[in-house]
């Protein structure tokens, strides 16, 4: 079976142009003790508004591990897809996001459900993880109600999974299972009962990315109490470890966290998590090395600035138009976004600063940050234009991706110093 490591990350790069910036903090960590998978996930949404297709992320993590002499495992992740969207990551794509997400809900037939209760009779009443603390109280009514609500997504992603298998040959790729990007988290127990019913359609998922509580905010931190937020992963962690031996699941199967990046205020906690119980982790980040590059042009200044302050006012005018398609996933408050006339006499300084997240750092604008992640389809517009920018400024803006992953992700996540 195609196996992902131990410690995998998930990393975007819209433009394509950063796989080398990237890849270098992935090498970095390793020489810190720290073997990381790198993953180059691209999902649909992506590819559509900016107009790549997935063989460019393939041709883009091939060339780019070739030049490093990099000659460990690495993926190309089809993230975020479905059954209609899946066909034209097939070739290219070695590692499939399957999100049930747009199924949760919808009711699988009542033969379907009435197998699927008599499946865990024994789990009622009192389910209890072994060797663990854990325990919890759990009805009829109540595993009737996860039923309900889960098993036809489970069935879907079944279905997703024999299309992709069909196509690519058993065990040729790996298989995560995604529903984060819903209204309400997943409990402990709803993810024990999802656990089941996708062991039963005997999935070899390799990766499941839950919903936590908090928000997940895109290139933002964790909004919510990193506590609490501590303590339900710790039990997702253990659930999924009895699962696993409990329903047959894979041995390496692992949490996937949808960081939607920048959660500084858990990754101290996912990392003294895993390493208590010696535990594996997925840590996908979102496309924030886009926002990288523009921090890159902005500290090269001239027409590089002035492309990026252009991007950043378009963005202001189109603002509800961007935003749409992320409503669930971003927080912008308006009134905190610079204007116009502000921005017009920012300096490469003040305008990189105020994008680069540096909690701390005074000129840090979390809601101009957040408008930037969203506006990456302005710089699309003018894309001969900007790959230009970004070749012309190639190392200053490599500098800010791999110091953006190395620093304040992976050291972070895995405690280097
Ligand atoms: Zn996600």
């Amino acid at each position: 079976m195609k196996t992902l490591g131990k410690y995998s990350i998930g990393l975007g790069d819209r433009f394509g142009h950063q796989g080398g910036a990237q890849l270098k903090a992935i090498i970095a960590a390793s020489l810190k003790g720290v073997e990381i998978t790198p993953v180059w996930n691209k999902s649909n949404r992506e590819h559509t508004t900016i107009g790549t297709q997935p063989e460019d992320v393939r041709i883009e993590a091939d060339s780019v591990t070739k030049s490093a002499g990099f000659n460990k495992t690495y993926f190309v992740d089809a993230d975020h897809i479905n059954f209609d969207t899946v066909d034209r990551f097939i070739e290219s794509s070695d590692f499939f996001t399957i999100d049930v997400a747009s199924y949760i809900g919808k009711k699988a037939n009542d033969a379907e459900i009435a197998r699927f209760l008599k499946s865990v009779e024994k789990y009622t009443g009192d389910l209890k993880i072994p060797g663990t603390k854990l325990s919890f109280k759990t009805s009829k009514s109540q595993i009737t109600q996860i039923a309900e609500k889960y098993l036809f997504s489970a069935i879907k992603a079944w279905d997703i999974f024999r299309k992709i298998e069909e196509a690519k040959g058993k065990n040729n790729f790996v298989t995560e299972v995604s529903m984060d990007e819903v209204p309400y988290p997943q409990t402990p127990v709803e993810l024990f009962f999802i656990l089941k019913m996708l062991a039963s359609e005997n999935i070899p998922l390799q990766t499941i990315a839950p919903k936590f509580s908090g928000r997940f905010n895109k290139g933002v931190d964790y909004v919510g109490d990193p506590n609490k937020f501590a303590s339900e992963f710790e039990s997702d962690l253990m659930v999924i470890d009895f699962a696993i031996k409990e329903f047959g699941l894979p041995e390496n199967l692992k949490m996937s966290i949808h960081s939607g990046s920048d959660k500084f205020a858990i990754y101290p906690h996912i990392g003294s998590v895993i390493n208590k119980y010696d535990k594996g982790i997925h840590l996908k980040t979102a496309g924030t090395t886009w926002i990288e590059e523009v921090i890159g042009l902005a500290e090269s200044g001239k027409e590089a600035l002035a492309f990026v302050k252009e991007i950043y006012f378009k963005s202001y005018e189109k603002i509800d138009e961007l935003c749409a398609p992320y409503a669930d996933v971003i927080d912008i408050k308006i009134s905190s976004l610079p204007s116009k006339k502000e921005v017009e006499g920012w300096n490469s300084k003040k305008f990189a600063g105020s994008l680069r997240h540096v909690p701390g750092n005074p000129d840090f604008n979390p809601d101009m940050r957040q408008l930037i992640h969203v506006a990456y389809k302005l710089a699309a517009l003018r894309m001969n234009e900007y790959y230009q920018l970004l070749e012309m400024n190639e190392k200053t803006v490599a500098k800010c991706v791999y110091e953006n992953i190395y620093n304040r992700h992976i050291c972070r996540l895995f405690n280097i110093k």
